[in-house]
C-alpha cells in the first residue's frame, strides 16, 4: 500500500535563530506561531486523508521548525498526539530539524515515539555560506549528526540549498559527496529563494552577499541530480512549493525538476546519436514515466535533436515494456540498447 506523508507545520518553533532567508509563512502557508494542539493535528490528518480515494498507510511529518530543539515535553506531546490520533494510526513518523540538535538523548526520545526518519536542514556544507545564512554550525556538525542517526538505524534525509552566497559547483559537489559518504538516504534540493522582507533581501540589496547567477545554480542542480542518480540516492523534491511570489527565474519555476531532467535526457540522447552514427528514422523508446523529460519542455529536446543532423528523423515514442535504466534506440536494422548509468558516467565523467 502506498504511504501518504501528512505534513504538520510548526513554523519557526524551536529555531535557535531566524535564518536570513527563511519565510516559513510563505513557504508553508501557515501563519500561526503556536504549536499545534490535538484538534489541529487531527484536522490535518483528516484533511489529507480526504484527498485520497483508496486506503493509504500514513506517516505524520513535523516540518517547518526545529523539532528537536523544542522542550522534550513538547516533542513528546506532539509525537504522542500524532501517534494516538483518533483517525488513523500512523505507520511511522518523521521530523525535520537542525543538524546542531541531534544527540543520543534526542534520538532515544524520537525512537520511543515511533519516529523512523529525520530530515536535516543542512542547507550548505560550506562554512562561509552557513555563516552568511546565520546558521551557526560546520560541515563536521552535519556529518556527526548523520552518523549518529544512522548508527541508530534511522532514515536520514538531507535538505540542501543551491545558490548559497559565494557557492561554487566544486564546493557544492564536495559537500554533496560528504553527505552521501556519511550515509544520507535521500535528498531534497532547494534553490535559495530571496523572499521579500527577509534579512537576505536586505543583504542582497546592500551587496553584502553575492549569490551565484542562475546559470551556475542550474549547472549545480544538474550535476547534483546526475551524481545522486549514480549513487542510487533518491531526490524526493527539487524546488520549493509554489510560493506565489512572481519570479522570472527558471530556478523558481514549478517545473524546475522536469526542466533539469530534460537537459540531462537530451545530453544522453545526443551522445547515443553521436555514438551510433545511424541515419534514417531513429526512434528512442521510452517508458511513459520518463517520456516527458525525454521530449523536453515544449518539445525542445525533440526539436534540438532534429535540428542537429541532416538525414535523420528522430522520434521519441512511449513503450512501457522498456525499463528506466536503459536507453533504447530503434533503427532500421533493429533496436540498440544502452545502459543509462554508463552513459551518465561517460557524459558527466567528473561526477561519477
Ligand atoms: S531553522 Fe529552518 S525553520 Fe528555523 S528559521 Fe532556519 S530555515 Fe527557518
Amino acid at each position: 500500500m502506498r504511504r501518504l506523508i501528512i505534513p504538520i507545520f510548526i513554523p519557526f518553533q524551536g529555531c535557535p535563530e531566524r535564518c536570513v532567508y527563511c519565510d516559513q509563512a510563505t513557504i508553508t502557508g501557515e501563519v500561526t506561531s503556536s504549536l499545534p494542539d490535538r484538534e489541529k493535528i487531527e484536522g490535518e490528518i483528516n484533511k489529507y486523508l480526504s484527498y485520497t480515494k483508496s486506503p493509504r498507510e500514513i506517516e505524520v511529518a513535523f516540518y517547518g521548525g526545529t523539532f528537536t530543539a523544542l522542550p522534550a515535553s513538547e516533542q513528546e506531546r506532539l509525537l504522542q498526539t500524532a501517534r494516538d490520533n483518533s483517525i488513523q494510526q500512523p505507520e511511522a513518523m518523521r521530523v525535520s530539524t537542525h543538524p546542531s540538535y541531534i544527540s543520543p538523548e534526542v534520538i532515544k526520545l524520537l525512537k520511543n515515539y515511533g519516529v523512523t526518519t529525520v530530515e536535516l536542514g543542512v542547507q550548505s556544507m560550506e562554512t562561509s555560506a552557513l555563516k552568511n545564512l546565520r546558521r551557526d554550525y560546520s560541515a563536521e556538525t552535519v556529518i556527526d549528526a548523520i552518523k549518529l542517526l544512522k548508527k541508530e538505524r534511522l532514515l536520514v534525509g538531507s535538505q540542501l540549498m543551491v545558490g548559497c552566497p559565494e557557492e561554487t559547483e566544486k564546493g557544492f559537489m564536495k559537500g554533496l559527496k560528504e553527505l552521501v559518504d556519511a550515509g544520507t538516504d535521500f535528498f531534497r534540493l532547494y534553490p535559495l529563494q530571496v523572499f521579500p522582507n527577509t534579512a537576505l533581501e536586505a543583504m542582497v540589496k546592500n551587496k553584502k552577499v553575492l549569490l551565484p547567477d542562475e546559470k551556475t545554480a542550474l549547472l549545480i542542480l544538474e550535476a547534483a541530480l546526475v551524481y545522486l542518480e549514480l549513487q542510487n540516492k533518491p531526490v524526493i523534491r527539487v524546488g520549493l512549493p509554489e510560493s506565489g511570489i512572481s519570479s522570472d527565474s527558471l530556478l523558481h519555476d514549478p517545473s524546475l525538476k522536469h526542466r533539469i531532467l530534460s537537459r540531462i535526457a537530451v545530453k544522453i540522447m545526443q551522445h547515443v546519436l553521436e555514438k551510433t552514427e545511424k541515419s534514417g528514422v531513429l526512434t528512442f523508446l521510452v517508458n511513459e514515466k520518463k517520456l516527458p523529460e525525454h521530449i523536453g519542455y515544449k518539445k525542445e529536446n525533440l526539436n534540438t535533436l532534429n535540428e542537429a543532423v541532416e538525414g535523420r528523423n528522430i522520434r521519441i515514442q512511449c513503450d512501457n515494456t522498456r525499463n528506466f535504466d536503459e536507453i533504447f534506440l530503434e533503427t532500421e536494422e533493429g533496436i540498440i540498447e544502452f545502459s543509462r548509468r554508463e552513459l551518465l558516467a561517460t557524459i558527466y565523467r567528473s561526477y561519477s
